[in-house]
C-alpha cells in the first residue's frame, strides 16, 4: 500500500517522452500475458503472437490486427472459467458425498459436512480449491483407513481373537497369566485364522445352549441352533448364530421374569380369596354365637313358663299336660338350634378345609420357587466346564472360610494352581482337547482333596485351594501328593501318552492378613515354584 502510493507519487512527478510511455506499456503487456499463460490453449497462442508482435517492434497497426482474435479468445477464457468452476464444485461435493456414505468415524465426518457446507456455492478463485482439498485429501484418507481396517475383520470378532503382543509359550513367566484368566476367549496368536479358534467357540456356544432353560415354544428354535452349531460354523454362519443364540438368552430371561411377576400375580388373588374366606368364616361363628344367644333365651322364656305354670296350676293332669308341651317346646328349640349350629358348623369347617388346600397349594409353589431360585444361585456359582465352584464361587467360600478363621482361629491355608504349559497343550491337540484336559485335572484334583478342603477353578488353567484346619506341614504333604497325582495321571490325545504338571504355591493365613494379601503371597509363590523349573510345589 505505502509502497505503490510512493511509486504512483513518483511516478506523477516524472514526465515521460511518448516514446517512453508505449515502451512502458509494452512491457507491461508482456508480463501480463506471461502472467495469464497455462489457462487455456487458444488463449495461449493469442497471447504468444501479441508478445512476438511487440518484440518484434512491430507498428501499432500490427498490434491491432491481433487484438479482435485476442479479446475472443479472453472472453470465450471467461465464459469457460465459470462453467469449469461450478462443474469442479459439483465434482468435489459428490466425492464429499460418497465419503459420507462409507459411514466415516466422526470426527472425519464432521470435517466431511464442513467440506460440503463450503462447496454448497461454486468457488470463485482457484486458491478456495486449494484450501478444500487441503481438507478433503486427509478426510479421504482417513474414511479409507476406517473402511479397510473394518474390512480386514477389525471388528468385534477380530478383536475377540487377536491377542495384542505375542510370548513365547514357556518362558513368559506368566506376565500375562492375569489377562488370559480374564478372558479365556483370547487364545490364538496374531495372525491366527477364525477356523483354528472355530471349534473352541463352538463348544463354548453349545455348552451355553445346553445349559439355558428355554420356553418350550423356544425349544426347537435352540435345538436348531446346536445342530448347526455341532455341524461346524462359517465365519459368516458364527455371526447369524450369535445373533439368535443372543435372542434367545434374551427371551429366557425375559420369561423368567415373567415367569415371576405371575406367581405373585397370583399370590395375591389367592390372598385376596383366602381373606374373604376369612371373613366368611368369621360372619358365620359370629353367627352361631347369636344362635346360641337366641337359644338361651327362648329356653329362660320356656323355664319361666314352667314356673308360673307350676305355681297357677289348679290340678294335676292339666299341669302334667301343659310341662309336657312347654316340654316339647323346649327340645324342639334345642334340637332346631342344634342343627343350625352343626350346619354353620359344616360350612365353617367346609370353608376352613378350602383354606388349608389353598394354603398348602400356596406353600408348594412357594417351595418350588425357592428351590429353583436356590438352582439358579448355585448354578451361577459353578463352572460349566468342570462342574466345581467357579470364581464367583470361590470368592464366596473364601470369604465364609476368612470371617471363620478370624472369629475362631485356628490354620488356614491358601493354594494357586496353574497348569505348566497348558497353551502347548491347546496348540498341538486343539482347544476341545485342552478343554477336556481341564475337565480331567478338575477330577483328579477334586478326587484327591480331603472332605473339608475347597477347591475351585479362579479362571482359565488356574485354580485355588482352601485348606481349613491345615498347619503349613501338613498342607504340603497334601499338596505334594496333588501334584505329583496329577503328574502320574496318564492323559492320552489318541495313542499318544502326555504328562501333563502342575505348580502350586500356597501360604497360611497369618496374623494382620486379609484375602488380598494372602492370595498375592500364594499367587507369587506359585509363579517362583513356575521360575524355578515348573511341576513343583512352593510355600510363600
Ligand atoms: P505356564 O507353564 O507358564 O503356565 O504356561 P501356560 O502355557 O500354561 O501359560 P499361559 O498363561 O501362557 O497360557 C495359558 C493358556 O491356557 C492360554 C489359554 O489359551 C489357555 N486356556 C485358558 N483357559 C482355557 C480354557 O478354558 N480352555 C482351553 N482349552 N484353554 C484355555
Ligand atoms: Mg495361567
Ligand atoms: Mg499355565
Amino acid at each position: 500500500m505505502t509502497e505503490s502510493r510512493h511509486s504512483a507519487q513518483r511516478g506523477a512527478d516524472i514526465n515521460f517522452a511518448p516514446a517512453d510511455v508505449e515502451e512502458l506499456l509494452k512491457r507491461g503487456l508482456v508480463r501480463l500475458s506471461i502472467a495469464a499463460a497455462g489457462v487455456d490453449p487458444v488463449l495461449d497462442k493469442r497471447l504468444k503472437q501479441l508478445r512476438a508482435a511487440m518484440r518484434s517492434e512491430c507498428p501499432a497497426s500490427g498490434l491491432a490486427e491481433l487484438l479482435p482474435d485476442l479479446e475472443r479468445a479472453v472472453l470465450a477464457v471467461d465464459n469457460d472459467r465459470e462453467h469449469r468452476m461450478a462443474s469442479i464444485t459439483a465434482h468435489l461435493r459428490n466425492l464429499v458425498e460418497q465419503l459420507l456414505a462409507h459411514e466415516p468415524p466422526v470426527e472425519t465426518r464432521k470435517t466431511l459436512r464442513n467440506i460440503r457446507d463450503q462447496l454448497a456455492e461454486p468457488l470463485h478463485y482457484a486458491a478456495a480449491y486449494h484450501a478444500v482439498l487441503e481438507q478433503l485429501v486427509p478426510a479421504q484418507d482417513e474414511t479409507l483407513q476406517a473402511e479397510s481396517a473394518s474390512a480386514a475383520g477389525g471388528g468385534l470378532f477380530s478383536r475377540l481373537f487377536k491377542r495384542s503382543g505375542d510370548q513365547p509359550a514357556s518362558d513368559s513367566e506368566h506376565a500375562d497369566t492375569a489377562q488370559d484368566v480374564n478372558h479365556p476367549g483370547v487364545i490364538t496368536d496374531e495372525g491366527t485364522s477364525y477356523s483354528q479358534v472355530a471349534a473352541h467357540v463352538e463348544g463354548i456356544l453349545l455348552d451355553l445352549l445346553t445349559q439355558l432353560e428355554v420356553a418350550e415354544a423356544q425349544q426347537p428354535q435352540r435345538d436348531r441352533l446346536k445342530v448347526q452349531i455341532a455341524e461346524g460354523l462359517n465365519w459368516y454362519e458364527l455371526a447369524a448364530v450369535l445373533d439368535q443364540a443372543s435372542q434367545l438368552i434374551l427371551l429366557a430371561q425375559q420369561s423368567r421374569q415373567g415367569d415371576f411377576e405371575r406367581y405373585l400375580q397370583q399370590l395375591n388373588e389367592r390372598l385376596a380369596l383366602f381373606q374373604g374366606n376369612l371373613e366368611d368364616a368369621h360372619e358365620a361363628y359370629t353367627g352361631s354365637v347369636d344362635a346360641g344367644v337366641e337359644l338361651e333365651g327362648a329356653i329362660r322364656t320356656q323355664v319361666e313358663g314352667l314356673h308360673d305354670d307350676v305355681r297357677d296350676a289348679a290340678d294335676l293332669d292339666s299341669l302334667k299336660a301343659t310341662v309336657e308341651n312347654k316340654l316339647n317346646h323346649l327340645l324342639q328349640d334345642v334340637e332346631q338350634a342344634r342343627s343350625v349350629r352343626q350346619q354353620r358348623e359344616q360350612e365353617v369347617s367346609e370353608r376352613l378345609q378350602v383354606m388349608v388346600e389353598r394354603i398348602q397349594v400356596m406353600e408348594v409353589e412357594a417351595q418350588s420357587f425357592r428351590t429353583h431360585l436356590e438352582e439358579q444361585r448355585q448354578r451361577s456359582l459353578l463352572d460349566s466346564l468342570t462342574g466345581m465352584a467357579n470364581r464367583g464361587g470361590l470368592q464366596k467360600r473364601m470369604a465364609e472360610e476368612f470371617e471363620r478363621w478370624q472369629r475362631y482361629g485356628g490354620q488356614l491355608l491358601l493354594a494357586v494352581l496353574d497348569v505348566d504349559h497348558f497353551k502347548t497343550i491347546n496348540d498341538n491337540f486343539g482347544h476341545l482337547a485342552g478343554d477336556k484336559v481341564l475337565r480331567l485335572i478338575a477330577q483328579q484334583l477334586s478326587r484327591r482333596l480331603r472332605k473339608t478342603d475347597f477347591i475351585g477353578r479362579f479362571g482359565g488353567e488356574e485354580f485355588v485351594m482352601l485348606l481349613p484346619g491345615t498347619n503349613p506341614e501338613q498342607g504340603e504333604i497334601v499338596l505334594e501328593a496333588l501334584r505329583s497325582g496329577i503328574e502320574e495321571c496318564p492323559f492320552h490325545f489318541k495313542t499318544e501318552r502326555v504328562t501333563i504338571t502342575v505348580s502350586i504355591g500356597f501360604t497360611d493365613f497369618q496374623q494382620g492378613d486379609d484375602l488380598d494379601t494372602v492370595f498375592e503371597r500364594a499367587d507369587k509363590a506359585m509363579y517362583a515354584a513356575k521360575a524355578a523349573g515348573r511341576n513343583r510345589l512352593l510355600r510363600a
